[in-house]
């Protein structure tokens, strides 16, 4: 697909997702929009930054080797099944390194900011901090290493994951059973929204941020939460403050 028809597709469905959002809440705003979502993107541009400047270079590079070496997972596959492999390989590598980030307190410094959010919408899904991408190098090195992606399969795996997000970080109440029936198989807004919850319980669970079996293998699938009473965001003594943009950029070294 032309560069030109992927950038007019993905706008299509971020605005698709925004009327979306405004029609049919999944529940009610604690806080302003504007300045949230002007703080949001602008937390998501840093994050661009270091994704055009690091990430992107650099596992492109390995998934060439992948393909010239016929290395790691896929490697080990019959070659028609291969980019699937390699596709499980790496959102399954995501999975994990969402639980490192609760579990391990360095990288929870950092992923709090993102749960700092005190509502959940499509512009949570890119307010991370910019050292969070930074420290997440190392592992992607060895996610994409491990799973013998190759650049087109990369690609591909990373429009569907940067869809997933936006899709799943949404304050949208699909029509009828369709959010139950998706998270047979993808990553929901209603599962996420249980993952953003201030109760810890909610929050260690649906760890996944494309394919949702992951949480069904591992036990950690949770719904059933009446979305309109989830407290959303973090509830330590620092939280509101940290919301701003300049207290969250500060927030993980102090
Ligand atoms: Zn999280």
């Amino acid at each position: 697909m032309k560069r030109s028809t992927l950038a007019l597709a993905m706008a299509a469905s971020v605005a698709a997702i925004a009327l979306a959002e405004r029609r049919r809440p999944l529940r009610p705003a604690s806080s302003p929009a504007a300045p949230r979502i002007a703080r949001n993107l602008a937390m998501g541009a840093m994050c661009a930054v270091v994704v055009a400047l690091a990430e992107q270079p650099m596992t492109q590079a390995i998934a060439r080797t992948n393909i010239a070496r016929r290395r790691g997972l896929a490697g080990l596959a019959p070659r028609p099944l291969a980019p699937v492999v390699a596709f499980l390989a790496m959102d399954y590598g995501f999975y994990r390194w969402h639980v490192a980030t609760h579990r391990v307190p360095l990288l929870w410094r950092l992923h709090r900011v993102h749960h700092v959010d005190p509502d959940l919408d499509m512009s949570t899904a890119i307010r991370f901090h910019f050292v969070d991408m930074v420290v997440s190098l190392p592992w992607q090195a060895v996610q994409v290493r491990l799973s013998g992606i190759g650049p087109r399969t990369l690609l591909a795996w990373r429009r569907f994951f940067f869809l997933s997000i936006l899709f799943h970080h949404a304050n949208w109440r699909l029509p009828g059973q369709w959010d139950d029936r998706l998270s047979l198989l993808l990553t929901t807004p209603r599962m996420h929204g249980i993952h953003h919850s201030q109760r810890l319980a909610e929050r260690e669970s649906n760890w996944s941020s494309g394919i949702s079996l992951w949480d069904r293998l591992h036990g950690t699938f949770v719904a059933g939460v009446d979305q309109a009473l989830i407290p959303i965001g973090i509830d330590d003594s620092a939280a509101t403050a940290d919301v701003a943009l300049l207290p969250a950029i500060a927030a993980p070294f102090a």
